[in-house]
């Protein structure tokens, strides 16, 4: 995967740049987060300068990862941005497949003249705008791959705490913390390596999934009481909040991460959907076990994709019109 002409390659861009931006996904969550960090941190350490330039605001549940602070958002730095990804020599494309995913950058990122480095773990990547790919749609995350692509340029001693920190929350959020079917021997060997070098794993843990708030409890709980609807005969399961009702709960970025999950953790079910309004349009999170593949379902009927187990995408329209699509829809889906 990680070709030695291609590494040698990206190596030399490294050593001769001398604005490095590291970009990823809309919508962050923490392999997208973990992979920015890790590089700029690993690029740190090698004494070169980077800047991580993501499309928008990450959520609080991650905010305790040193450097998150110094993430540029096109939502809140729009000017610093298009400044950056203009005058870049090199850009590196971390944890997405296509330049849509990164929203209103996908122009700045295809006419920028910087050498393009996709590292990624998403089925179909597009390589029309990249100069070098590095994709394993099999490997667990993103995070991951940085690891190989370190361990690659035979520089695994520069990866101290502050890389092997955002590296572990990217490999433990994405594979659901070891318990999806990506996570292999070589996950945990190489976490493995990470935890004999002084990682504190379970601290990880803790900061991430032990700092929820009251009301984002309250949401969860009245999204499974409430909104949780069951598709018996298709063994489907969904929720769905509006806007309003996201306004009534105090919902934060973040809130409902996890959520979905939820809906597919119920005996027998075999594909789960959350549906939440944002201004104007509808994001929905799809997710699938066994042979039930929601990334075909993402992608042929709402704009998006993603990996077999879990996917994204969006509906043009009111929430209900977006359910009434779903339920349509799904049963050609399930197996
Ligand atoms: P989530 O439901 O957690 O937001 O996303 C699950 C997976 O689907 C992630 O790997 C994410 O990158 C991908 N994904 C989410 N939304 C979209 C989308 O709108 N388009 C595409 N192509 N992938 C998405
Ligand atoms: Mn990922």
């Amino acid at each position: 995967m990680f070709i030695k002409k291609d590494i040698l390659q990206v190596e030399n861009w490294i050593t001769n740049s001398k604005n490095i931006v590291i970009t990823a996904h809309k919508s962050p969550d923490g392999d997208s987060i973990g992979s920015s960090l890790a590089l700029h941190f690993f690029l740190k350490n090698l004494g070169i300068n980077s800047t991580v330039c993501h499309p928008d605001k990450m959520p609080y549940y991650l905010s305790w990862i040193e450097g998150t602070k110094n993430i540029l958002t096109y939502e809140q730095n729009e000017n610093e941005v298009i400044e950056k990804m203009a005058s870049a020599d090199l850009i590196f494309c971390l944890d997405y497949n296509t330049p849509f995913r990164i929203g209103k950058m996908t122009d700045h990122l295809v006419n920028s003249s910087a050498k393009k480095v996709m590292i990624d773990h998403h089925q179909d990547p597009n390589t029309e705008f990249v100069d070098i790919l590095f994709s394993d749609p099999k490997n667990s995350s993103t995070c991951e791959l940085i690891y190989e692509f370190i361990e690659a340029l035979e520089k695994l001693e520069y990866i101290d705490n502050t890389v092997a920190i955002p590296m572990y929350t990217g490999i433990m959020t994405d594979t659901g913390s070891f318990r999806f079917p990506s996570t292999t021997a070589r996950t945990h060997n190489i976490v493995g390596n990470l935890m004999t070098n002084g990682l504190n794993a379970s601290a990880i843990h803790e900061n991430t999934f032990d700092t929820n708030s009251l009301s984002k409890l309250k949401l969860n709980g009245y999204a499974i009481s409430e909104k949780l609807v069951i598709m018996p005969n298709q063994k489907v399961a969904y929720i769905s909040l509006s806007s309003e009702e996201l306004k009534d709960l105090n919902y934060t970025k973040g809130d409902t991460e996890g959520l979905v999950n939820r809906a597919l953790g119920i005996n027998g079910i075999k594909m789960a959907a959350f549906f939440k309004e944002e201004g104007g349009y509808v994001k929905i999170s799809f997710r699938g076990k066994g042979e039930n593949h929601v990334n075909v379902l993402a992608n042929e009927n709402f704009e998006g994709g993603g990996h077999i187990y879990a996917a994204g995408g969006k509906f043009d329209g009111k929430l209900d019109e977006a359910i009434a699509k779903y339920v349509t829809v799904v049963d050609k889906y399930v197996k």
